[in-house]
């Protein structure tokens, strides 16, 4: 089984590909959301995140640029492809890491949801992420 923390740069984009980035240095904690925020702007019933140092994530502004959307007014905001539409980003103000969308990522091997969030939010017709956060030793 690979180490769900191995260190590398991945890259990804959009369905059309205007947006495109890297992200580099120590994934940490790829998850599910079900918060109504996720379900509305991911149209679906939830979203699979995992952060990454912000020192590390590049993206170049190609053919057009990448847009924001605060979901919560001056604390978080989303981004996405102005073009396609599809939802890249989750970036708190001030943050020192930056949530990628796992099915941003070209290859996301090795990240495995280990929870869910909002778990009171999600469908009931889904089966849930179980909870395989390990503890620190
Ligand atoms: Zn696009
Ligand atoms: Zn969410």
């Amino acid at each position: 089984m690979s180490t769900p923390c191995e260190e590398t740069t991945r890259s990804g984009g959009c369905l059309c590909r205007q947006i495109q980035f890297t992200v580099s240095g120590e994934p940490d904690y790829p998850h599910t959301c079900s918060c109504p925020h996720c379900q509305k702007l991911g149209g679906g019933p939830m979203m699979s995140w995992v952060s990454f140092p912000l020192e590390g994530f590049v993206c170049p502004e190609k053919r057009g640029e990448l847009a924001w959307y605060y979901t919560f007014e001056g604390e978080t905001k989303r981004g996405f492809c102005p073009r396609c539409g599809s939802q890249l980003f989750a970036l708190d103000d001030g943050a020192t890491s930056i949530g990628v969308s796992l099915s941003a990522l070209d290859d996301a091997s090795g990240l495995a949801p280990v929870n869910q969030s909002f778990r009171g939010d999600a469908v009931c017709w889904l089966p849930q992420v179980p909870d395989s956060r390990q503890v620190a030793a």
